[in-house]
């Protein structure tokens, strides 16, 4: 009978487990993530005003909402990538919100 109870925690621990790592790589995570890391202010710069004082050497950044690292070719370098800027409707530069 312990066993068998054992096994049933087991099933539901990697659930659990399942679940949570699916959370965080969604589109929602992102969104509140973004929230909270640049608030909710739109962003009133293009990409050419955000990149005037642009050097061209080929730079990495690091994604602040999901962690990746890419490589940009120029400096400043975006700080948020393509992927979540789509998701979370944001400015890849300054993070704030598009209209
Ligand atoms: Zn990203
Ligand atoms: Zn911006």
């Amino acid at each position: 009978m312990l066993k068998r109870k054992l096994f049933i925690i087991g099933i539901v621990l990697v659930v659990l487990f399942i679940f949570g790592f699916l959370l965080i790589n969604t589109d929602f995570y992102k969104i509140n993530k973004a929230n909270l890391l640049f608030g909710k202010d739109l962003c009133n710069q293009n990409e050419e005003e955000h990149l005037e004082y642009g050097l061209t050497i080929v730079s990495q950044y690091k994604c602040r909402i999901c962690g990746k690292t890419f490589s940009y070719p120029s400096s400043p370098t975006p700080i948020i990538c393509d992927d979540c800027a789509r998701i979370t409707h944001r400015c890849q530069w300054c993070g704030k919100l598009k209209e």
